[in-house]
């Protein structure tokens, strides 16, 4: 276990640069036993423990005040690769797994590749081929993991299964996960649409649920240089596609082809941007939620009236994305209750830190105006939660989480950053 000032701080940052809690003590471990003896050794000296892996959260979830934190990028192996399914040390990101399974990708792959594969099963996993594959979390066949007993379990189903896909680290540590692969082509061909306004953009998103001719849809709201907005969909495809019965304005429709890693790993030139005009640095108060379709088009007008584009900088963006809810099935990953459901983040990269205070409050009152139209959150956002809320938030799912962190965590000794128990 490491002690010294430096290696505590950085354990006491994270993406959001919102939160610090700083550990008495940093686990670098060289494999589950060592984690299991950390989760042991905390216990024993009544400290909380947490695992962190890219530290890409925003709200301080994977910090510990005075706790023991394990650096689970230490576990980076890609072990065996088969035709339709790698295993993985949890510590890895998607770029290490991606170097490995290529032309092949696992099912679920969130957007950005540089978060690790436990830190994202822990929340869910998001991306952009979610309709057809549903989470990161249903595409997980198979688990190693540390409960908070400090025991070495493997589960592929059950209670302790179900408790740790999109468990925020409450029941267990991931230390190895078997994740499914689908083929990718080697090439993709993106479509950039431009719309008028938000009920287009809305009503195209609607149309294109209903078929296959795109991979992956997803939409964006960004403040346009005169102080409005620009509504715009990215839609990609394995060739070109036929753009008939679309209603974007067609003389600014972009086409583009690239490689498949190229696609994979677009979010890599935004953070280039960021990094080289040092807001990468600055604080992060994002907000991630999931709308159904019912509401959406009421909901993001009123949260677009209340929005000033400065709050969400010249690079932030507000993404509105339709997927269909039957696609996702973990039970802790709580989705409205619409057949159709957008996903409603807002990626808020303001050109300063001044504002950050308020922007978590900003988004404490969005969250709540979400929830009471039916909305939900994705737990990987920059706002304040109680015991109360998380009860609230993960609603029938709630008893049986309950009943595992009681049998698996008894001590609740794990993960105390998100403060759900
Ligand atoms: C730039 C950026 C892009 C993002 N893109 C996406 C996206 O496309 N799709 C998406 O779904 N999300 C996305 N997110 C959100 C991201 O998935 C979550 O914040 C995720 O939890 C971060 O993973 P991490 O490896 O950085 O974990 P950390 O921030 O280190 O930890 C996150 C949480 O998971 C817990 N945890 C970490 N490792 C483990 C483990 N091995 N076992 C159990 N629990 C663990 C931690 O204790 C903490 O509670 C993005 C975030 C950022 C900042």
């Amino acid at each position: 276990m490491l002690f010294d000032q430096p290696t505590r701080a950085a354990a006491a940052d994270d993406f959001g640069h919102l939160v610090h809690r700083t550990p008495h003590a940093v686990l670098p471990p060289a494999s589950a036993a060592d984690v299991a003896s950390a989760v042991h050794w905390a216990a024993d000296h009544g400290l909380r423990f947490a695992p962190q892996g890219r530290r890409h959260s925003v709200f301080g979830r994977s910090q510990v005040d005075g706790g023991v934190v394990a650096e689970m990028t230490t576990l980076r192996t890609v072990h065996a690769v088969e035709d339709d399914r790698v295993v993985v040390d949890a510590g890895a990101t998607w770029r290490d797994v991606l170097a490995k399974t290529l032309p092949r990708v696992p099912a679920g792959l969130p957007d950005y590749l540089d978060l690790s594969v436990g830190g994202t099963l822990a929340v869910g996993g998001v991306g952009a081929q979610i309709s057809r594959t549903g989470a990161l979390s249903d595409n997980v066949l198979e688990m190693e993991v540390v409960t908070g007993r400090g025991e070495i379990l493997e589960c592929s189903h059950g209670d302790l299964f179900d408790a740790v896909r999109a468990g925020l680290g409450q029941i267990g540590i991931i230390t190895r996960a078997t994740l499914a692969l689908v083929p990718a082509a080697t090439h993709v061909c993106r479509h950039l649409l431009v719309y008028p306004d938000l009920p287009t953009m809305l009503a195209d998103q609607r149309l294109l649920a209903g078929d296959d001719r795109f991979a992956a849809v997803q939409g964006a709201v960004l403040a346009a240089p005169d102080g409005g907005w620009t509504f715009r969909l990215d839609a990609v495809a394995d060739t070109e596609a036929d753009l008939t019965g679309l209603s974007d304005d067609r003389r600014h429709a972009q086409v583009v082809t690239m490689t498949q890693l190229d696609h994979l790993d677009r979010l890599a030139q935004l953070e280039r941007a960021l990094r080289a005009n040092g807001q990468w640095s600055l604080p992060h108060p994002w907000l991630t939620t999931f709308v159904g379709d019912v509401v959406v088009e009421a909901v993001v007008t009123a949260e677009l009236d209340r929005l000033t584009p400065a709050d969400l900088g010249p690079f932030g963006q507000v993404v509105v994305s339709a997927f269909r809810g039957r696609a996702v099935t973990s039970p802790l990953l709580r989705l409205p209750a619409d057949s159709l459901c957008f996903t409603f983040n807002l990626i808020r990269i303001p050109a300063s830190g001044e504002a950050a205070e308020r922007l978590v409050a900003a988004n404490r009152d969005v969250y709540e105006r979400i929830r009471d139209a039916g909305g939900t959150l994705y737990p990987a956002s920059a706002l304040p939660m109680s015991g109360a809320d998380w009860r609230d938030h993960f609603g029938p799912a709630f008893d049986r989480f309950g009943a595992a962190k009681e049998e698996f965590d008894p001590g609740h000794v794990l993960t105390p950053g998100y403060e759900v128990f």
